[in-house]
Formats: C-alpha cells, structure tokens, sequence
C-alpha cells in the first residue's frame, strides 16, 4: 500500500510503454506516476484533480484544467518550449512552472546538425533511390552541397543555437549569428567562433539559416516571405524551434519555387502536419515529426532532471529551473 504523502504525477501527454518504463525507472519512490490510457477530455477531467504535480511535453494546459487540478503544486515541464501553458493562470493559482533543458541542446544540437547534412547531401532521395532500385550516382551531384566552407547563420543564440555552434566547430564553416537580446564578450565569441550581426545581414550572407528562437508575437512569421526573398538562392532554412516562427506557406512556396535551395524541418504549424501536407511531396526539403529533442537518450536524462525536480520541490526546495514570467509569449503554435 502506497506512503498517503506519495505525490501523484499525471502525466499529459502519451507516450509508448517503452518510455513510461524509462519514467518508471527515474521516478523517485516519492513520487506516483498517472498515466493517461486513451487521453479523451473526459479521462482528462477524471484525472486531473488526483494531480499533486502535472508532467506536460507539447499538450496543452488551459485555465480551465488548472482550475480542476485542485490538489496541484507545481507543474513540469519536460523541455523549454511551454507557449501552450496558460502561465497566467498558473500564476494566479500560485503554482510554479519549472522547465527541463536537461538533455534538450544536446540532442537538438546534434537533430540540427543531421538536418543540415541531410539536406544538404539529399540524404532522403539517395536512400529512397536506392530502395527504389536505382542508382543515382551521377543524378544527384547537381543538387547536393558540403556543409564545409559555407556560412552558417543562427537566429537565436540560446542553449540551443550555442549547442550547435560548438558541434559545428569541426565543419570548416563560418558562424554568424542574430540574437539582439544577448551581448557575447570577445572570449565567448571566440570560445564559439561565432560574429553577431544584424538579422538582414545574415539572412543575405548565411548558406544555411538556422532558428533557434522561442515562439512568442515577435518571433512569430520571423521567417516569412520578405526574409526568405533576402536569402540566398542557394540557402537552406533549418527549423527545430516552433512550426509558427515561420511562415509555412511562404516557406513552401519559396520552396516549390527553388528561390531557396531547401529545408531541413523538425517543427510544423499545426503539429501533427496532416497526412499529405504539400510539404510532403517536396523533393527539396527534410522532414521529421518533433523528434529533435526527443531521443531515448534525451528523454531519460529529461525524465531524471524533471521527476527529481519534482521530489526536489515536494521536499520543501525551490524548484530548478522556474520559468520567467513570459509576458510576450502567445498561446498556441
Ligand atoms: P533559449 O531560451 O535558451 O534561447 C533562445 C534565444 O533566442 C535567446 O538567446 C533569446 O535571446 C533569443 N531570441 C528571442 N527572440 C529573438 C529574436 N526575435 N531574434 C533573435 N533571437 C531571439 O531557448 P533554447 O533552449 O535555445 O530553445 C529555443 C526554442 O527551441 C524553444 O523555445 C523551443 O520552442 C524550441 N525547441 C524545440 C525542440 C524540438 O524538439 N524541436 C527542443 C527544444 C527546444
């Protein structure tokens, strides 16, 4: 019979079996795992009120389910991207919101880097070809490029950005970033061998543009059509941050079009991208389903860092990693 000072974790989002055995593995005994079984409103609703602390990745979290979360103390988040939170709320119900970088820049700087190759070296169409039974050899050289050599432009220069700057160190590439709200000092600038500019400047200058900004109203469409009109036309877009900081129509125009080279993206406006998306029949762009992050090396360092975060705050200390009040964040991706 469980400990009646066991903390009940409900778990929104739903996962494999696989991974709530991971989750298992890192709770600690304090600590009561809830998972969801089919996720409808209704089991939702039945669930939420046995919550002392909610586990959240991409799910939403509206006024309404905190204000039916009546046992609940805090709430954590299992990466940093929490513009689906209503924080608002949260506040006014004087419940904390922590974050989870652990495991997130490594394994999105490594996701980021793999889309620049493989969009780079149509890494997709060589394999489909050859499944296909063909052996295009000398039919893709046309089409594909080195990453050595080329300028590698990074909107945002966070935990993310910085990862891949430090993974790309050994690419022979020159690192150009844009992030008006850091200042580097000359030791950082060289520590990661990057030069801040001015955002047109890179978009003009930059081979590959990569976005590591969070979702908020002035990163939303930071990438639309005037921006992909300045790039170049051999440009590749790189997008693991939010489906929403680009303009996806124009994107996939700019695409269809070949004004720009390609893409490599992690991130959709709407998640999931429907079944037969037009981005989907591109030939020219890289796609996988939200899984920067979410390697199972990532997810049992993200459940470790999170679930002991929760004991840690259970046990009378502040939580790791308290989200800042987000005023300029928008709801939604
Ligand atoms: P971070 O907060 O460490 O860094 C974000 C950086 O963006 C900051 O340095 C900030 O100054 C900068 N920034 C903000 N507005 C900007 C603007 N208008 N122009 C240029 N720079 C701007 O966040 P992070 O850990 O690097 O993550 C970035 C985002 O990536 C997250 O908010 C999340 O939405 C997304 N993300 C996606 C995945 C995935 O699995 N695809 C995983 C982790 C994070």
């Amino acid at each position: 019979m469980k400990d009646r000072m066991d903390w009940v974790v409900l778990y929104l989002n739903r996962a494999t079996k696989d991974l709530y055995r991971v989750m298992g593995e890192e709770a600690p005994p304090e600590l009561r795992l809830l998972f969801l079984d089919a996720g409808g409103p209704d089991e939702i609703r039945e669930k939420l009120p046995q919550a002392d602390a909610i586990l959240i990745a991409d799910a939403a979290l509206t006024a309404e389910m905190i204000l039916r979360a009546s046992r609940l103390k805090m709430v954590q988040h299992q990466g940093v991207g929490y513009e689906r939170i209503d924080v608002k709320a949260l506040a006014k119900a004087g419940v904390p919101l922590a974050l989870c970088p652990a495991g997130t820049a490594e394994a999105v700087g490594e996701h980021t880097v793999l889309l620049m190759l493989a969009a780079l070296k149509r890494l997709v169409a060589a394999h489909a070809s050859m499944v296909a039974g063909q052996w295009l050899m000398w039919e893709l050289r046309p089409s594909t490029r080195d990453l050595h050599g080329k300028t590698v432009g990074l909107i945002g220069f966070g935990r993310t950005g910085r990862a891949v700057a430090k993974r790309l160190r050994g690419f022979d590439v020159r690192l150009i970033v844009n992030d008006p709200y850091i200042t580097l000092s000359e030791r950082e600038k060289a520590e990661f061998g990057v030069t801040l500019v001015e955002k047109d400047a890179l978009l003009r200058e930059a081979d590959i543009v990569s976005l590591h900004v969070p979702l908020t109203e002035e990163t939303r469409h930071l990438i639309a059509g005037p921006e992909l009109q300045r790039m170049k036309r051999e440009a590749v877009l790189i997008n693991v941050s939010r489906g929403g900081v680009t303009d996806q129509d124009a994107l996939y125009e700019a695409l269809r079009e070949r004004r720009i080279l390609g893409a490599g993206l992690d991130v959709y406006s709407p998640e999931p991208l429907p079944a037969g998306h037009p981005l989907t029949r591109l030939d020219n762009v890289v796609l996988t389903p939200h899984v920067a992050a979410g390697t199972l090396d990532a997810f049992r360092a993200k459940m470790r860092f999170a679930l002991g975060n929760i004991a840690r705050f259970k046990g009378g200390e502040e939580p790791l990693e308290r989200a800042p009040t987000p005023s300029a964040r928008v709801p939604g991706t």
